[in-house]
């Protein structure tokens, strides 16, 4: 980053709703069909067929108005945006382009700092191009799907406030079900608007849109490049001379953006009222629609009610997933801090490190809960859970089973333990008489004896105790 400049970043999001059946008609919306299979007239554009507008996409559209805390228009309209691609057979997207279902949200971030929620529109997604060789097909499953569009003021200053403005959006959209946000299969896409402009200056800088990335690191990544480039422009004294509004690609092989196509402005598109739909109208009832906990207030919550730290809070409210397996870890009886500990670090750690998400981990939170309490029961240590965990991670066993196999369970027993203690300080005679003329250091060293010869199995605790007592 440069001191000279100031770095403006809005952002525009498509969520593709998660309704049974798409926008306008009633083909199911399901992922990874044979192509084609889930097409009507009404989807493939044949001329005559009507849209119907689906209700279900409206409550969702809902939904997400009040988590951001946004107007929501008992009116709304569809607009035709004109547009050649031969994934839109129409030639023409139905979109809301003069009066949105939702208009001025917000988003907080976690420094209090507010970005603004323009609006966001109801609209129908485009189908598929496959481009195979030679020919190119054309898959229009996805033609019809509801997508939210979320558009976001300029308000973002760095690639870091972008990221966390976009991770908490979809922590919401997820948290309120109504979309699998899934980054990789499309559902949550992201087009970035960038630009820079010297300090100080009012006026914005010319904008450049980048286009469709699909993951959070790569966002960040083709923000930052961006950045880098357009100021590199302007310092050649060239950027709002040569530099044209335009819409560039990430290429995530290289780390770099290129000019994909000079950026259209809605001239273009020939915006005009859809004939074949009256105005929305959102129903009287969807206005008391009750939403469930959100993330901020789920992590308020948890640094409330279960005394986490605040970064923890924040890690574990970050998805719904991790959020349901740390309150069922509570709920098997396992302290808000152990359970953290043995989730957000031991669990986690492991399961970033094999590229599992936290849906498909091997080890349930049944289980996870039980290596807790064990640890907590002393019947195994902190380092013996680990080697646990580790087990479980590669084969499906039961906690105790595991325990028993791999021989860690801890001698707790008093009498076993001081008779051991006994052995130890009865073959050290020399060391006693030491200790016992002040050097205290050595006790450290009685502990080591007592250990080893319980091989690493007697409870720390309660060999400390009995040493401690013994030595006086
Ligand atoms: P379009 O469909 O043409 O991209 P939208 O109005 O849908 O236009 O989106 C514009 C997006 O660009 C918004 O997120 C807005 O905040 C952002 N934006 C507008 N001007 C600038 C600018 N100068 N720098 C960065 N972002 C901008
Ligand atoms: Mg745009
Ligand atoms: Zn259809």
């Amino acid at each position: 980053m440069n001191k000279n400049f100031e770095v403006v970043i809005g952002l525009e999001v498509h969520v593709q709703l998660n309704t049974k059946t798409k926008i306008f008609c009633s083909c199911p919306t399901s992922f990874g069909d044979e192509p084609n299979k889930n097409t009507c007239p009404v989807c493939l554009g044949l001329p005559g067929a009507l849209p119907v507008m689906n209700k279900e996409a409206v409550k969702k559209a809902v939904m997400l108005a009040k988590a951001i805390k946004a107007k929501i228009n008992k009116f709304s309209t569809f607009e035709r945006k004109n547009y050649f691609y031969p994934d839109l057979p129409k030639g023409y997207q139905i979109s809301q382009f003069v009066v949105p279902i939702i208009e001025h949200g917000e988003i907080i971030l976690d420094s209090g700092k507010k970005i603004g929620i323009t609006r966001a529109h109801l609209e129908e997604d485009a189908g598929k191009n496959i481009h195979d060789g030679e020919i190119s097909k054309v898959d229009l499953n996805r033609a019809g799907t509801p997508l939210l569009e979320i558009v976001s003021e300029p308000d973002m200053r760095s690639s870091d406030e972008a990221i966390e403005y976009l991770k908490k959006l979809h922590a919401i959209v997820k948290y309120l079900g109504i979309s699998d946000a899934n980054m990789q299969e499309g559902s949550f896409r992201c087009d970035a608007n960038v630009s820079i402009r010297p300090r100080g200056q009012k006026e914005y800088g010319t904008r450049v849109e980048l286009k469709n990335i699909n993951s959070f690191r790569f966002i960040k990544q083709a923000i930052e490049y961006e950045v880098e480039r357009q100021i590199e422009a302007w310092e050649e004294g060239e950027y709002e001379t040569e530099v044209v509004q335009e819409t560039r690609l990430f290429d995530s092989k290289t780390g770099e953006t290129r000019s994909m196509r000079g950026k259209e402005e809605s001239a273009d598109y020939r915006y005009f009222p859809e004939p074949d739909l009256l105005p929305l109208e959102v129903p009287d009832e969807f206005f008391d629609i009750e939403i469930p906990e959100l993330p901020n207030q789920k992590k308020d919550r948890y640094i409330n009610e279960f005394k986490l730290k605040e970064y923890d809070a924040g890690v574990l409210t970050a998805e719904p997933e991790l959020a349901a397996f740390f309150e069922l870890m509570i709920k098997f009886g396992v302290e808000p801090q152990l359970a953290n500990r043995w989730l957000a670090i031991e669990l986690l750690g492991r399961l970033n490190k094999a590229g599992i998400s936290i849906e498909n981990s091997p080890v349930n939170a049944k289980k996870l809960a039980l290596i807790a309490i064990r640890e907590k029961e002393a019947v195994i240590s902190a380092a013996g859970g680990k080697k646990v965990l580790d087990l479980l991670m590669q084969e499906d066993i039961e906690v105790d089973a595991a325990i028993e196999k791999l021989g860690l369970k801890q001698v707790s027993d008093e009498s076993a333990i001081e008779k051991i203690v006994d052995e130890v300080l009865g073959a050290n005679e020399d060391k006693v008489a030491e200790y016992k003329a002040g050097k205290e250091k050595l006790f450290g060293f009685f502990v080591g004896q007592v250990m080893k010869a319980s091989r690493g199995k007697a409870n720390p605790q309660i060999v400390n105790k009995i040493l401690r007592s013994k030595l006086g």
